[in-house]
């Protein structure tokens, strides 16, 4: 009976690059011969990595499952400061590329068995010679496992135009390392049946090589002032949304600024009109007590004047106002000259409530600098609250928009159609 590996052998293999990851950490990561990009697809979830690679000779199978490297809702949704950046292209790995240079590990996972004994001798000098990452994954099937698989004579696949054994593996991996600054160590994955690992060793042998100290700029044949040469044909590239791109953060400060104020506004009507929300009664309660007084004064060391001033109405909301949110009749809509009444949220309230606007923003004072160049958030004069219109009028205004619309004539959706985001923008 054939061997039978579990978990299988491939996902042994990409299990094993998997942990490389884990240990080294590296931030840009190439996989040659990604065919349909599994090995990708899972590292893709190591966000340690920023710029992620894979190269193919043939196209159509990169294409199959590409789209699938795309960032998934949640991404966008929760973006966090991590950047990743995915890339993929169709060309050989006997060519150069320079977009393939100063990278922190090439894997080339059962690739070299499908290359003629020429163009190994290219790939050798493309990848360690030319492209000099700080690290290197070669694995390849050892021939010496073969003779326990029942089948006929042969190779494992039609394709291979060789399989080495230990002996050859070894021989070749050391000539590299010899040439172009290298070490290597040897393992695989797919144990042999008891007692039998010593004699036919893994059943997918592994080299894993590091570049020798002080050779990181080696590129001996190639040398520094060689022309950047760009042969490979870009087929799918995507920027993760990341908390490093301004939009993105302004985006998601405003939304958690006006999920938070528009929540302390209904509690704080519901309290007026006496139905209370636990949430609120609970982070007023917080804001009021000991322990936060502190964590204002903490804010209060960090802050200008103008937040001192902030913190001071927080330490005592009694003394300028009945309560913290409070409601303002100056506020005048300039287009219709008509008075509207505002509920005020202080934004050093929203800052204590909510830990996240501090994680994200910095300081109450950048917060403030955001939420003013944001169309969506209206800010009192001196900027130190946010403005809501109170619900009565939100509600008198839904229902004057919904007149508007049926003497329009047009039909009334139930749900509004938002313009989809590019979240691309300014990356
Ligand atoms: N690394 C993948 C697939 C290995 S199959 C995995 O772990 O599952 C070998 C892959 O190498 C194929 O997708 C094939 O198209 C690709 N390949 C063959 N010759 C190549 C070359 N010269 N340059 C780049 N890719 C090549």
């Amino acid at each position: 009976m054939d061997p039978v590996f579990s978990p299988p052998l491939h996902r042994q293999r990409h299990q094993f690059v998997i942990d490389f990851v884990k240990r080294n950490k590296p931030k840009k990561v190439v996989d040659l011969g990604c065919s349909e990009c599994n090995l990708l697809q899972k590292l893709k979830f190591h966000r340690e990595i920023e710029l992620l690679v894979g190269v193919d000779i043939n196209g159509a199978n990169i294409k199959k499952k590409m789209h699938g490297l795309a960032p998934m809702s949640t991404d966008y949704l929760q973006p966090s400061f991590d950047q990743l950046r995915i890339e993929l292209y169709q060309g050989s790995v006997t060519q150069e590329d320079a977009r393939l240079r100063g990278f922190d590990l090439v894997t080339s996972i059962e690739l070299i068995e499908h290359l003629p004994l020429a163009d190994v001798e290219r790939f050798s000098k493309v990848v360690f010679g030319y492209m000099t990452p700080v690290a290197v994954i070669v694995s390849t099937p050892n021939f010496e496992f073969n003779h326990l698989f029942h089948q006929p004579a042969g190779f494992r696949h039609s394709d291979h135009k060789f399989e080495w054994t230990r002996a050859e593996f070894k021989s070749w991996a050391l000539k590299v390392c010899l040439e172009y600054g290298y070490a290597v160590e040897f393992t695989g994955v797919g144990q042999a049946p008891p007692g039998q690992q010593e004699r036919v060793g893994f059943c997918s042998q592994i080299g894993v090589f590091r570049r020798l100290e002080g050779r990181q700029n080696g590129n001996m044949s190639f040398g520094d002032d060689a022309e950047d040469v760009f042969q490979y044909t870009l087929l799918y590239s995507i920027n993760y949304p990341s908390l490093h791109n301004n939009n993105i953060l302004q985006r998601v400060l405003v939304s958690e600024v006006l999920y938070w104020a528009e929540k302390m506004k209904r509690n704080w009507i519901e309290e007026k009109t006496g139905e209370r929300d636990d949430t609120y009664a609970l982070c007023r309660a917080e804001w009021e007590g000991e322990e936060c007084l502190g964590a204002s004064e903490q804010h209060m060391e960090m802050e200008d004047k103008q937040t001192a001033a902030c913190g001071a109405e927080m330490k005592n909301p009694g003394e300028h106002q009945e309560s913290e949110l409070f409601w303002t009749n100056g506020e005048r809509q300039q287009e219709s000259l008509r008075l509207h009444r505002c509920v005020s949220v202080p934004l050093a309230v929203l800052w204590s409530c909510c830990p996240k606007l501090s994680a994200l923003s910095g300081s109450l004072s950048n917060l403030r600098h955001i939420l003013m160049n944001d169309p969506e958030v209206k800010l009192s004069h001196d900027g130190s609250a946010v403005l809501l219109n109170d619900q009565e009028q939100d509600l008198e205004e839904e229902e004057e928009d919904h007149d508007d619309l049926e003497d329009s004539g047009y039909p009334i959706c139930s749900h509004s159609v938002e313009t989809e985001e590019d979240w691309e923008k300014n990356v």
